[in-house]
């Protein structure tokens, strides 16, 4: 094939991928700096990133096997109304270009999703069978994130996890009638149907390689089946459902199937890249999306149920269905739940300091950590990273408050963390 037909496919299919934020930096517009200046944009398609099972950070290509669709979702811009310019790679072109820019160290990983162009489980086959012909003769080490093709089989995941590290089925969006209205030929059912097999098969070979059989063989015996987990992606403010249900959601996924991740992706109008016309779809809302703000706020309200032990009811209510748009969820509860406080940072559990606005995980188990040879000060506190802005008004320090939380409204005023334009604060240690 003519170096310039392989250049237009990649553009074309990894400009498709872009939208799919279960591996992180798709589709947002990067970091606005004074001045409009920007940096680190990640809107370019082609490569993102993603974390593996050890934390590493690894830069992935990230593109579609095709983008023709069958399925008509009324968010996507690949769906089968719109007027775009369809492609497909084969496998060989596929592995091929991975192990080059593998080689070249352009990438350390493979993010591999597709259009719904035949049977789900004919998309799957060609997805994995990428991922085995890397593997097995293309001799490849790097990282690969498959997706789960809504509606292939138990038998076809089982096959994708030995290959790929990680898999994940999107959810999209929050509820089933929502899914009805903007995906008519996708299930809700079908969509937890998948994460429900991957549960039972990653169980099966984790149960498998801990018996005395594979023991007694050595490690080659029983293979890994998808060691970085499985994760997924919703699209907030599609569709009515407020964050509440998404953080409800969201928690149950987490016990149930044990997600590595839930990712959120702000709603992006695929009228503002592909077509005019199709902004006039009723059933999507007016306007390009929701501010970015929401998105931000729901990950780090994940953070609070998969890092600080929070439950979702403790995040949300019935009556506040919605986060705080202008303070972190964090700091919001500590306002809500004064007579928690104060902390006496000498003598809190690990739990508990991680109640305190301003201290992260890191900081609580520093201070966990130091406190066995010495009695905490204040100063010590911000020596070990405490947010003294934040934590002055909920801890103690050998007895001594920085200040009494004795206004609440003034303290969310002066920790108020954006005009709704800006953030600044940090995504997770918070
Ligand atoms: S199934 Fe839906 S979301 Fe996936 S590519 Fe097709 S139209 Fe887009």
């Amino acid at each position: 094939m003519a170096l310039s037909d392989l250049q237009e496919k990649i553009s074309i299919l990894s400009g498709a991928a872009k939208f799919d934020a279960s591996c992180a930096t798709s589709g947002s517009d990067g970091y606005k700096g004074a001045g409009g200046k920007k940096f680190g944009t990640s809107l370019p398609s082609g490569v993102c990133h993603s974390w593996t099972e050890d934390g590493r950070c690894v830069s992935l290509l990230k593109v579609l096997f095709s983008n023709v669709c069958k399925y008509d979702c009324a968010y996507c811009v690949n769906r089968s109304s719109a007027e775009i310019k369809r492609s497909a790679f084969t496998v060989k072109e596929l592995v091929e270009l991975t192990s080059e820019f593998y080689r070249r160290n352009y990438i350390e990983g493979l993010f591999l999703s597709s259009g719904i162009f035949a049977d789900p489980d004919i998309v799957m086959e060609k997805l994995i069978e990428t991922a085995k012909t890397l593997r097995t003769e293309a001799g490849y080490g790097g990282y690969i994130h498959l997706k789960i093709i809504p509606g292939t089989g138990e038998k076809m995941i089982r096959e994708a996890g030995l290959w790929a590290d990680r898999l994940s089925a999107n959810i999209e969006l929050p509820t089933e009638k929502s899914l009805l209205c903007l995906a008519p030929q996708k299930s809700g059912k079908t969509i937890l149907g998948a994460m429900n097999d991957f549960h039972g098969l990653k169980s099966e070979f984790e149960e498998s390689r801990r018996t005395p059989k594979f023991l007694s063989q050595g490690k080659s015996a029983s293979p890994f089946f998808a060691p970085a987990g499985q994760s997924t992606q919703l699209i907030v403010g599609a569709t009515e459902e407020d964050d509440r249900q998404i953080i409800n959601l969201s928690s149950s996924l987490y016990r149930k199937f044990l997600l590595r991740r839930v990712y959120y992706s702000a709603f992006i109008h695929p009228g503002s890249y592909v077509q005019k016309e199709s902004r006039t779809d009723p059933r999507l809302p007016e306007g390009i999306g929701p501010p970015l703000v929401r998105e931000h706020r729901l990950y780090q309200a994940d953070w609070l149920l998969r890092f600080y032990h929070f439950s979702a009811g403790e995040i949300l209510s019935e009556e506040q269905p919605f986060l705080d748009a202008h303070i972190d969820p964090k700091t919001a509860w500590a306002l809500k739940n004064l007579d928690f406080f104060p902390i006496e940072v000498n003598r809190a559990d690990y739990e508990t300091l991680l109640r305190i606005p301003g201290i992260g995980a890191k900081t609580a188990r520093r201070i966990i950590e130091s406190r066995r040879s010495r009695t905490l000060s204040l100063d010590n506190l911000r020596r070990m990273g405490a947010i003294l802005k934040r934590a002055r008004y909920f801890l103690t320090a050998g007895g001594a408050y920085i200040e009494k939380p004795d206004d609440p409204a003034r303290i969310r005023r002066l920790l108020s963390d954006t005009d709704g334009a800006g953030l600044q604060l940090p995504l997770f240690d918070f």
